[in-house]
């Protein structure tokens, strides 16, 4: 599963590989890997943001 979401060392929207074993979000183009938040409030906003 990928999500579109603005990546801030990209500093563009790209696709982020959900590593849900790792709770983990990958960016596709810099591989840099940032954590869900811990909220899942705030981590579902990001999700659904990004789909709006
Ligand atoms: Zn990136």
């Amino acid at each position: 599963m990928t999500i579109q979401m603005t990546c801030p060392w990209c500093e563009d929207e790209l696709a982020f590989l959900v590593d849900e074993a790792a709770d983990e979000l990958v960016c596709s183009g810099c591989a840099m890997r940032m954590q869900f938040a811990p909220d899942p409030e705030v981590t579902y906003g990001l999700l659904y943001a990004s789909a709006a």
